[in-house]
């Protein structure tokens, strides 16, 4: 009986924190600012750098220029949050991180022409989003375009193959595993010359996976690719 009064409950005021079951938030701001959030750092080394900005001299064969993660996938509460939100009805989940993710954002990127980023989703193979009902990256996207003025596009990098969990690859197999694996839309290629390309996702992929999708940006005259995620191991 109490299942029954829960799951009632739980459709009239959907929204409680994860961590303190205050209302209004999943994770609210007080939680998320008492967790062990990442503080500004280079991705490659990890070191602490301004803006979480990549070091020049760390640019060898990495080709975004940074990655801005807002808490670890270690804590429990976030790892909840993630595991259920990837149930269609809960992608509300993802949608009430938009604040977070458009502050940390606009904190650590100086944007003076709106006109010069463009939001695109971590691209996923089709047949997998039939399966899941829906892209998370796409619902991140989508809300932190809809709170930055910044354009989004899900046109302009393609999965064009399903690929094996790439966490249980070795390096070579991990880079073998991704040949001819993304393809860019080369009708969007004036689109994008010298834009700043956004890629918003819920947690950081492999490096390996970011690097090819990064690449294949920047080998086709992209200016900078920054990644905004929220979280990572
Ligand atoms: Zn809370
Ligand atoms: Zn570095």
């Amino acid at each position: 009986m109490s299942k029954i009064l829960n799951f009632i409950k739980d459709i009239i005021s959907p929204k409680y924190c994860y961590s303190c079951l205050k209302e209004w938030h999943f994770l609210c701001p007080n939680c998320l600012s008492k967790m062990k959030n990442f503080k500004e750092f280079c991705f490659v080394c990890k070191q602490l750098n301004y803006e979480f900005d990549i070091h020049k001299n760390c640019k060898k064969d990495v080709y975004y220029d940074k990655i801005l993660i807002l808490t670890h996938y270690k804590n429990l509460t976030i790892k909840k949050l993630i595991k259920d939100s990837k149930f269609y009805w809960r992608k509300d989940i993802l949608e009430d991180f938009w604040q977070y993710l458009s502050t940390l954002l606009l904190k650590n990127e100086e944007i003076k022409e709106k006109e010069d980023y463009i939001i695109i989703s971590s691209p996923m193979f089709f047949l997998r989003k039939i399966v899941r009902w829906y892209n998370h990256s796409e619902v991140l996207s989508k809300i932190v375009s809809k709170d930055t003025w910044i354009d989004c596009n899900f046109e302009i990098v393609k999965k064009i193959k399903h690929t094996k969990q790439q966490s249980k690859l070795t390096k070579t197999e991990r880079e073998n595993n991704l040949k001819g694996v993304f393809r860019l839309n080369y009708d969007l290629l004036d689109f994008i010359r010298w834009k700043n390309i956004i890629l918003v996702d819920d947690v950081i992929s492999t490096w390996t996976t970011i690097n090819e999708i990064s690449k294949i940006l920047k080998n086709n005259w992209v200016n900078k690719v920054i990644w905004l995620v929220i979280a990572s191991d």
